[in-house]
């Protein structure tokens, strides 16, 4: 099988001076014999379009709060720190890439940039917004490959095929799908009834996951069949 070629989206550190993704990313793809490219931090159209072009698949990365602009919401004070320059570059990537129908994992953060590029909007901040009489610590003390909480998968889903029908998952995240986008299915669900995973039927592999893979594929073989069915889905061998 030829190697997929793996785009990363970039994180951007606090003085704006380097771009960066988790070392997890790296060394899962690695391991799967994947070559994991970080991608520039822009929204140049003939750059993200060669990337587009030239790259197997892609993983939208974890980071910062989306600008609740782009959601049609003003910014409430509980909402963390926005870098306005990421989401111009991964809501435009996104919609290239649903357009390219190219096999996208999204994390944490780019689950939640899936669902607002396909029209849908968050939780600022879950323990703010979220109405439910049982609260659960989305945003976990322990070590982050820890399992904090469970959830559910919707049968005959592609979440369930690779998953199951229960998982553990770590949970690293203050805000939370609200309105899922068009065409975006629900089929991962925490008990507090919190949308944690979500897919595109039709489309090779657009998933999104609001837990962490990258940090638990270590110590759990569910997490690891995740990256494997979406390696599958970016292997060269299996285009069309
Ligand atoms: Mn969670």
């Amino acid at each position: 099988m030829a190697t997929p070629w793996i785009g990363l989206t970039p994180a951007l550190n606090q003085q704006e001076t380097h771009l960066m993704a988790h070392e997890s990313f790296f060394t899962a793809l690695t391991h799967y014999g994947a070559q994991p490219v970080l991608l520039p931090l822009t929204d140049c159209e003939e750059t993200l379009s060669a990337c587009v072009e030239r790259l197997d698949g892609f993983i939208l990365t974890g980071g910062s709060d989306l600008d609740p602009l782009c959601y049609g919401e003003v910014c409430r004070p509980w909402c963390g720190a926005i870098i306005p320059r990421r989401d111009e570059m991964e809501l435009k990537l996104c919609r290239m890439l649903l357009a390219a129908g190219k096999p996208v994992l999204g994390i944490c953060r780019g689950f939640q940039v899936m669902n607002v590029t396909l029209g849908g909007s968050l939780y600022q901040d879950l323990e703010k917004e979220l109405e439910t009489d049982e609260p659960l610590a989305h945003r976990q003390h322990q070590p982050d490959h820890f399992p904090a909480h469970s959830i559910a998968l919707t049968p005959s889903s592609r979440l369930h095929h690779i998953l199951g029908h229960e998982t553990r998952v770590n949970s690293l995240h203050h805000q939370g799908i609200k309105r899922l986008g068009q065409g975006f299915i629900c089929t991962a669900v925490s008990p507090d009834g919190l949308c944690e995973g979500a897919e595109l039927t039709g489309a090779p592999f657009f998933v999104g996951v609001q837990w962490h893979p990258e940090r638990m594929w270590q110590q759990d073989a569910a997490q690891r069949k995740l990256f494997e069915a979406f390696l599958a889905a970016c292997a060269p061998d299996q285009k069309a």
